[in-house]
Parts: structure tokens; C-alpha cells; sequence
């Protein structure tokens, strides 16, 4: 009989063992290590013990909260920004595919600098708002692009019942200690029939099973939480929301964690936080390029049902006071 282990944060299972253990190696914003569990009900990954308050806030340092300058400078900056938001599109497509009316009103939870909420204005005319934790990047959001982002994070947020038609959620989830009690507190954001739509890595993948602990997709130590379809599957249904399909292709995530996994030193973001500027346009040229020829593996890994990261669409579930 196996020891219990620590509480799975998404079934409560006790079945969780000790998967893996490493550091920060992308970003090196710590020495320490920290330690990944697996659940064996729902197969999430999930840190124990979380770690501290001050390591998770170091873990996120400003260029974390990356902005495309609308006017660029340099020729990194401007291939840079080519690179970002040619890879977003793919995002506003999937988004607009979920509209469950014509013109929706959108919240994007995290919504970092405002990208996506950029982009989507740009090439669709919804003009979404954004939340956002962190008060350095909502006031970007606002600079940069004018946009409508309210600073704060879910637990304190207070939107009136009905007030959106479409939430997402792009790499949010697997940041949250306690992942149930943020969408309980969503749900009731949305209209009846509205969506929400929500992206994270999924361990599940061929590329969890390539690189193991060296794999970026679980990003230690910023992510508490790492899904399995069945994990959020369960997270969802326990939460009052319908999963409709998954989706398993992201042109902005899936070949990139590949790249990243392969040559960690190459990441764009990781040499601005690590503020290495040798050769930094020549390894963005390469990493670029790396990315793209990646493309075709990530798509048979989608194809397959094995992608990096997953979409999945949710609707809350009618009850009988709706
Ligand atoms: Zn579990």
C-alpha cells in the first residue's frame, strides 16, 4: 500500500506521488529547487509545498509583463514584434470562434500588457476588457493601447452577474493556488450561454514525455498547477462548467516550448530577464527560425491529441434559477 501523499489541488485525491524536482532554468530568478507531484486519479502535476510568497514574487520580474512597443526602435525589437503578433493571430482566431453572439462583450483574465485584447480589437472590432493582477502591466495595457483593464485579481474583482459574454483565460489557470475558487468566482461573470474559453500546457503531451523536468512547459516555479485533459476536465465539471472539445494547437505556445525546451538559452524572454544582450538579434534570428521549423512536429503532436497546450471552450451549466 503506497503512503498517502500531498492533496491533489484539482480531485483531492491523496494518490499523488513525487514526480520530478528542478529549478528555475529558463529564467534563474532563484537557486532554490522545487518539487512536482503527480496525481494518479486525475494525472495533474502540481508543486508541494507551494512555494513562498517572496520567491513566487521574484519569479515575475518586469519584462515578465512583455509589450509590444507600437514603434519599435531597433531591428530585434521590430522582428520581435513581427514574431509576437503574427503568432497571436492564431489566439484571436480560436477566440472569435467561440463568440457565442455577434458582438460579444469579452474579459480576458490575465490579460498581461494587453496583446491579445490589441489584436483583437484590431482584426475583429470588440473592443474586450482585461484583468489583471499585476498593476505595472494593466497600466501598460492602458498607456499602450488605450484599453479598459481593471488591476486586481479574481478574488476581489466584482463584476455584476451576466456582465460578459466571453472570458478567457490564456495561461492563467496553472498560475492559481486554488484553481476551483477562481472559476467559482468567473461563473457568475458570464451570460447565460456565454463562454469561457481557457488555454494551459498540457502535461499530457509528447513533449512532457521528450524533455521531463527539462520540459518549459511547467515552468517552475510559476506554475502551481499542471493540467492533464482529465484534470480539467474534472476542474471544470466540479466547478458547474460544460468542457466542450479540446483543441490541441497553439501556433504561439506549442512550437515555441519545444524550442524553448531545446535551447533555453535562445528564449527571447529569458535573455531580456536575464538581461543578456550578446549576440541577442542573431539568437532571436535563430529562435525564430528554430520555431518554425518546428511548426510541422507540433502540429502531427496536436494532430495526435498530444499537443503542448490545450484550448478547451466551457459553458456554465443551466440551472433550474436560470
Ligand atoms: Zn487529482
Amino acid at each position: 500500500m503506497n503512503e498517502p501523499g500531498p492533496d491533489c489541488p484539482v480531485c483531492a485525491s491523496t494518490a499523488t506521488r513525487f514526480l520530478l524536482r528542478n529549478s528555475d532554468f529558463l529564467f534563474g530568478t532563484t537557486d532554490r529547487e522545487f518539487s512536482l507531484y503527480r496525481c494518479a486519479r486525475c494525472a495533474a502535476c502540481f508543486q508541494h509545498p507551494l512555494p513562498p510568497e517572496d520567491v513566487l514574487q521574484l519569479a515575475y520580474p518586469d519584462p515578465y509583463w512583455w509589450i509590444v512597443g507600437e514603434s519599435p526602435s531597433t531591428p530585434a525589437a521590430r522582428l520581435e514584434k513581427i514574431y509576437r503578433e503574427t503568432m497571436l493571430r492564431h489566439h484571436v482566431r480560436v477566440a472569435r470562434r467561440h463568440f457565442p453572439c455577434a458582438a460579444p462583450q469579452v474579459l480576458d483574465v490575465g490579460c498581461g500588457s494587453g496583446t491579445f485584447l490589441a489584436m483583437l480589437r484590431r482584426r475583429t472590432g470588440i473592443a474586450g476588457e482585461g484583468l489583471e493582477s499585476s498593476a505595472a502591466a494593466a497600466r501598460r495595457a492602458k498607456d499602450a493601447y488605450g484599453l479598459t483593464v481593471h488591476a486586481g485579481d479574481i478574488d476581489t474583482a466584482d463584476f455584476p452577474p451576466g456582465r460578459f459574454d466571453l472570458i478567457t483565460m490564456f495561461h492563467v489557470l496553472e498560475h492559481l493556488p486554488r484553481p476551483q475558487a477562481a472559476l467559482d468566482r468567473i461563473r457568475p461573470w458570464l451570460s447565460p450561454g456565454g463562454v469561457l474559453l481557457i488555454q494551459v500546457p498540457n502535461v499530457d503531451s509528447w513533449q512532457f514525455r521528450w524533455f521531463g523536468r527539462r520540459w518549459t512547459g511547467i515552468d517552475l516555479p510559476r506554475h502551481l498547477v499542471n493540467y492533464s485533459p482529465e484534470a480539467l476536465r474534472r476542474l471544470l465539471a466540479q466547478s458547474g462548467f460544460t468542457p466542450d472539445r479540446f483543441r490541441w494547437f497553439s501556433l504561439r505556445d506549442n512550437a515555441p516550448a519545444i524550442a524553448s525546451s531545446l535551447c533555453p538559452a535562445w528564449d527571447p524572454m529569458a535573455m531580456s530577464l536575464r538581461g543578456r544582450k550578446e549576440f541577442a538579434f542573431l539568437k532571436k534570428v535563430l529562435y525564430f527560425g528554430l520555431v518554425l521549423a518546428l511548426q510541422p512536429l507540433a502540429l502531427l503532436e496536436a494532430a495526435a491529441g498530444r499537443g503542448g497546450t490545450m484550448f478547451v471552450a466551457a459553458r456554465p451549466v443551466a440551472t433550474d434559477r436560470e
